[in-house]
């Protein structure tokens, strides 16, 4: 059947989408894309990828020439995962649509180009320097002040590669601890909570948000969603989109963005960037009219968006290390399991839960009947 690549309407013919890594994001994408007829091509180094037990799995490295080539003959090129090389992308984009821009790939691979991108685009962050060499962290740490944080510019995710100085005394074990990478500082921002916003955009320029989310962390790994997040003024609403909307549209941007903020006051700073699918926006599945998973495939095939209503309180709860028994989730009214097909390991995201409710009230008496089973907490 004839392909419609670059089209913007795909009509009913057959739809094949390239995708950069094979993780759980990649599984929940092709669990939302086949009920479009969508089928997919998975590129991950790893045989035992999660997305592999559903759809093809190409088993090479990212920027293996010949799996590129086969990922080239898909209608368009997506990632689920952010730290596929940028070099690999561009080439992609040399001969098939490639969504998101490498473009906004290279900024959120990079903490430091991240930060800067958000200042550029009028986005409020916490003080950051850039770090090259120890003097330049004394220096650096005596303008920002302490407490502040050490972070590898690259490679860094769920808390990894982060070091908080309390005092200057702090710098020499600072340095010892991660000081033979590209580094950044950064203030510490007395927060209230941390919250984020996903937005996606179409090929055509639409835009449409799903509702502020509030996460909660522990040792750096998100545990727990909460979606609307509670207590969001019109005003914090509108802001988190403005931002949102910011860099969406600076890059023409095409899928899904996360952006993750600390909320202080009426103030919000932006912490983060993932030009994908995020595991703060899972709550979507069923908590949404249409899911992020889905509007990321509607997005870069050039379809219509779909509506990002959440029409009851939810909430999404992380499975890490251990899988409950089935039963004891599924008893509990309004909850629903997702397993990611991963052997358990220590601090390793092997599944989620997601909660509904009528209620705020209805949706935490569910949530404490779940809160004592392996995984979560
Ligand atoms: P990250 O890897 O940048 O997402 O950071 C992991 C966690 O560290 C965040 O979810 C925050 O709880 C905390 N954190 C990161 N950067 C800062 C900062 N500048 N100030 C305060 N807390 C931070």
């Amino acid at each position: 059947m004839a392909l419609t690549r670059g089209s913007e309407r795909n009509g009913n013919a057959a739809l094949r989408v390239g995708v950069l890594g094979a993780g759980q994001l990649g599984r929940m994408l092709a669990l939302a894309g086949y009920p479009l007829g969508v089928e997919f091509s998975f590129l991950d180094p790893s045989e035992d990828a999660p997305a592999g037990d559903l759809a093809e799995l190409i088993v090479a490295d990212y920027d293996d020439p010949r799996a590129l080539a086969r990922l080239s003959a898909c209608d368009v090129v997506t990632y689920e995962f952010e730290s596929v090389p940028v070099e690999a992308a561009q080439t992609l984009a040399e001969g098939v649509p490639v969504y998101p821009p490498p473009a906004a790939l290279r900024v959120a691979q990079d903490r430091l180009y991240e930060k800067e991108h958000f200042r550029a685009v009028g986005i409020p962050t916490a003080g950051f320097l850039p770090i090259e060499g120890r003097a330049a962290l004394s220096a650096a740490v005596e303008r920002l002040g302490t407490p502040c944080l050490l972070k590898t510019r690259r490679f860094g995710y769920d808390g990894k590669g982060q070091f908080l100085l309390r005092s200057a005394a702090d710098v020499d074990e600072a340095w010892r601890t991660l000081g033979n990478v590209p580094l950044i500082l950064e203030r510490f921002v007395e927060f209230e909570r941390e919250l984020s916003i996903l937005g996606v955009r179409g090929r055509d320029g639409s835009l449409a948000f799903y509702p502020l989310v509030e996460n909660h962390h522990r040792d750096g790994v998100l545990r727990a969603s909460y979606c609307p997040a509670p207590d969001v003024s019109d005003e914090l609403r509108v802001l988190a989109e403005s931002y949102c909307e910011q860099l969406l549209d600076h890059t023409s941007y095409v899928g899904v963005l996360a952006l993750e903020l600390f909320q202080r006051g009426d103030q919000l700073f932006a912490n983060e960037m993932a030009p994908r699918v995020h595991n703060s926006g899972h709550f979507s599945i069923e908590g949404a009219r249409t899911s992020q998973f889905e509007n990321h495939l509607r997005a870069v095939l050039g379809l219509p968006l779909g509506s990002t209503e959440v029409p009851e309180p939810c909430a999404m709860l992380n499975l890490v290390g251990a899988l409950p028994d089935r039963r004891d989730v599924l008893e509990v009214p309004g909850a629903h399991l997702h397993f990611y097909g991963k052997a358990p390991r220590p601090g390793r995201k092997v599944g989620h839960i997601t909660v509904t409710a009528a209620t705020p009230y209805e949706l935490e008496r569910r949530l404490s009947q779940l809160a004592n089973l392996p995984g979560v907490g």
